[in-house]
């Protein structure tokens, strides 16, 4: 359920037991002032009850002694003549008693007999009308006390009177003794007893007629018959109680007042009939304390209620603020989870965290599949129960290593679940808090790719190691400034060393012919630089044997691309380079004679001009040509021709210098370049040789030996310039066209007279 919805239900309970703490103390409260409303009106009820009773005794004192004051006179008078000295007993009297106004007695026929007020006495008619007069005459009885209704006097004020039959001798109405009462007598008496100024108190006839009430502002009262229906009057008198208390309206004016009434008509006087006294009070008055009390309590209780209201509103508020924060801050801590959880389920390795106690405390997606594991398995299990005794004792070391706070690294072989090997690197980082080791996390990365890659490179290494040291050509590699850092076996042996140690660090520049080491450094400066190269270079190895190496170099780099140094692979040429040179040579050759064939002594030739031209010196030529060569065909065959140009060759070899070249140049024709060598030296030379030639006799199978002749023409190249080898050629061949001509088996120099420079033989 969403907190928020619970904490509302929460609010709800607590309003609901508010509302029902708040009802109850409103309950008791509202009962208390049920309860001291009660008390209020008892008391008020008590207290119109006793003031009733002080204006009832008051009254009833009152007419007790003017009734014992009627039956003294009434005595009197039965006794005595009634005369002056009456009238002068009731003056006296009267005075005597505040609240008579006037006393008098009258006879059978209403004759005023005698009088308080003496101007009265003789006064008929006027008294027989009376009510107090009528009411003895019509139901006489001499033991009643005859109390009139109120009335107006003829002075105007309002009285009532008391009254006593007179009997006769046998008992009959003979007339009757009066007193009239003065009701604003009873006014100190009313007005005393009122304890409050709502109060009022007055005193009435027993028909209903008000005769004195206090206050006295409200004397419009006085005369009014309360015998009204539904009145207050009506309700006591139909109660039938000497006594009662009513609250409700006041009939005439409407006010709520509650009211005590009592009536005076004790036994012993015998009143015909009663008095009645009222006392009464405002009902708003009555409760005034008591409704400040309620309100004050009610104010109070609402007051009260409404602080602890706001203070349940402000504190649910709070209280809800707090869930929505912590509500917030769960949310927020749930998505930061799940986000740690995401990065920690998409590392490509296992992350996991383990307790003090060795229980699992989290694990990746990774690590659990690596141990086959879900989520519900995973949690709380013992490292112990995840890793199994074996490798649990293997990895023992590191977790208690951890434990103590150190950080463990170390590589592992294990099965996975899958039963697949797998290769790990595992670290242990102890998390510490306050210097205690609370538990550690476990990253381990699955580096069985990596381990393979590893494996497989350290397998091609080797395999690269093996091709190259059984590699039959030299593989070496040179650093930047030519020393040695690397060579396989075959280079040993191409440089004559007996391992590597030997030769590790050392310039292989040295061991490079003086005349090739400058084009051997050259190429590594250039390798060096990036270019790739090759080069034929010979070498004196370190047991002295010389060697033809042809090298191919390339620069090699590092990831990058920085070169780090130079690779070169070297095979021994030395053989080839021998077969090379002999093919030149005998390319160079004339294989018949072995002498320089026509190309290369054209070669030779030009380089001696040349050299002659550059530096100076003499330098002659010959042109050669056997003798009747035609004829030696024809006579012993070919074979035998080419044995006479065999023996010319060695011929040739013999008598010559080793600097001077002889290049067949035709079928039996040879030319000869004589470096260094002047015309009378030419010659000179020449001459030796057409003797020699001339002297040979070459065996036959059968037969005489075979003899042969040679011509020769000389030039001699002459001091100037301008000179070319065509030229001398051609000046040589004149020269021997004129020895052929002048007889043959003879020298000519070119230019030469004839007679000096040819000789004979
Ligand atoms: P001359 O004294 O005027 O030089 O007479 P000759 O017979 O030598 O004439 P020439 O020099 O013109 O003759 C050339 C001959 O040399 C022709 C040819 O049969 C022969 N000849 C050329 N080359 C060879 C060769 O290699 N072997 C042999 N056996 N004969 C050759
Ligand atoms: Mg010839
Ligand atoms: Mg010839």
């Amino acid at each position: 359920m969403n907190p928020l919805h619970r904490q509302h239900n929460h609010f709800l309970i607590q309003w609901l037991i508010l509302a029902m703490a708040l009802l109850l103390l409103g309950i008791a409260v509202g009962y208390d002032l049920y309860q001291e409303r009660g008390r209020v009106e008892r008391r008020e009820h008590d207290r119109l009850l006793a003031t009733s009773r002080v204006i009832q005794e008051n009254v009833e004192q009152n007419l007790a002694s003017i009734n014992r004051v009627l039956a003294d006179l009434r005595k009197e008078a039965a006794t005595a003549p009634v005369g002056a000295k009456f009238n002068e007993r009731l003056v006296t009297l009267t005075e005597a008693m505040p609240s008579v106004r006037t006393l008098l007695l009258l006879d059978r026929a209403g004759t005023v007999r005698a009088a308080s007020r003496p101007e009265l006495v003789g006064s008929t008619a006027e008294f027989s009308r009376r009510d107090y007069f009528r009411t003895p005459q019509q139901h006489p009885n001499p033991d009643t006390l005859f109390v009139s209704p109120p009335f107006r006097t003829v002075l105007g004020v309002f009285a009532i009177t008391v009254t006593r039959m007179v009997p006769g001798p046998r008992g009959e109405f003979a007339g009757v003794i009066t007193a009239t009462l003065d009701p604003q007598y009873f006014d100190p008496l009313l007005d005393s007893v009122r304890y409050a100024p709502d109060m009022a108190t007055s005193l009435h006839h027993g028909d209903g007629v008000v005769f004195a009430h206090a206050p006295r502002q409200q004397g419009a009262v006085i005369g009014k018959n309360l015998d009204q229906p539904g009145s207050f009057f009506r309700r006591h008198r139909e109660s039938g109680q000497a006594a009662s208390v009513f609250a409700g309206t006041v009939l005439a004016t409407g006010q709520e007042r509650m009211i005590a009434q009592r009536n005076v008509q004790p036994a012993e006087l015998n009143m015909d009939k009663p008095l009645g006294v009222a006392v009464s009070r405002l009902l708003d008055d009555i409760y005034a304390p008591w409704r400040h009390d309620f309100q004050m309590k009610a104010a109070g209780f609402v007051l009260g209620a409404l602080v602890i209201g706001l203070g349940l509103y402000a504190y649910q508020r709070r209280l809800r603020q707090f869930v929505l924060q912590e509500a917030a801050a769960a949310d927020a801590l749930k998505a930061s989870e799940r986000f740690m959880k995401m990065v920690a389920d998409n590392i490509p390795g296992m992350v996991g965290y383990w307790t003090s106690e060795l229980r699992c405390a989290f694990a990746n997606s990774a690590y659990l599949e690596w141990f086959g594991k879900t989520t519900e398995q995973m949690r709380g299990i013992t490292i112990q129960e995840l890793m199994g005794e074996q490798l649990f004792r293997q990895n023992e070391p590191y977790i208690r290593a951890a434990l103590r706070g150190e950080r463990q690294d170390f590589e592992r072989t294990l099965t996975k679940a899958d039963g697949s090997t797998g290769y790990t690197w595992a670290q242990y980082v102890p998390d510490i808090e306050g210097g205690r080791v609370k538990g550690f996390f476990v990253l381990v990365s699955d580096i069985s790719r990596l381990k393979r890659v590893e494996m497989d490179l350290v397998a091609s290494e080797a395999n690269l190691k093996a091709i190259i040291e059984t590699e039959p050509e030299c593989v070496k590699l040179l650093a930047p400034d030519g020393t040695l850092l690397q060579i396989n076996r075959a280079g040993l042996d191409m440089i004559e060393a007996e391992s590597e140690e030997q030769v590790i660090g050392a310039h292989v520049a040295d061991l490079v012919v003086p005349e090739h080491r400058d084009a051997f450094n050259k190429l590594n400066e250039r390798v060096a630089r990036g270019e790739t190269g090759s080069l034929e270079f010979e070498i004196v190895g370190l047991k002295g044997r010389r060697c033809w190496l042809d090298t191919h170099a390339v620069p090699m780099r590092d990831a990058h691309g920085r070169i780090t140094s130079l690779l070169g692979v070297t095979r021994d040429v030395t053989e080839h380079k021998k077969a090379q040179q002999e093919l030149e040579r005998l390319s160079q050759i004339d294989a018949l004679t072995g002498l320089s064939n026509r190309r290369h002594f054209m070669t030779l030739a030009e380089q001696e001009l040349a050299r002659a031209l550059r530096y100076g010196g003499a330098l002659s030529v010959f042109m050669m040509d056997i003798d009747h060569f035609k004829a030696v065909n024809d006579t012993y065959g070919h074979q035998t021709g080419d044995l006479v140009l065999q023996k010319l060759g060695s011929l040739c070899r013999e008598a010559l210098r080793e600097f001077d070249s002889v290049g067949r140049i035709g079928g039996e024709e040879f030319a000869v370049i004589l470096p260094q060598t002047d015309g009378p030296r030419a010659l000179e030379v020449a001459e030796r040789l057409r003797q020699a030639v001339a002297r040979t006799e070459i065996a036959l199978e059968r037969g005489l030996p075979l003899q042969f002749t040679l011509s020769i023409g000389v030039t001699t190249l002459a001091g100037g310039g301008g000179a070319n080898i065509d030229t001398l050629l051609g000046q040589a061949d004149s020269a021997l066209y004129e020895a052929k001509r002048s007889g043959r088996n003879r020298v000519c120099v070119y230019g030469a007279a004839l007679e000096t420079a040819e000789t004979t033989v």
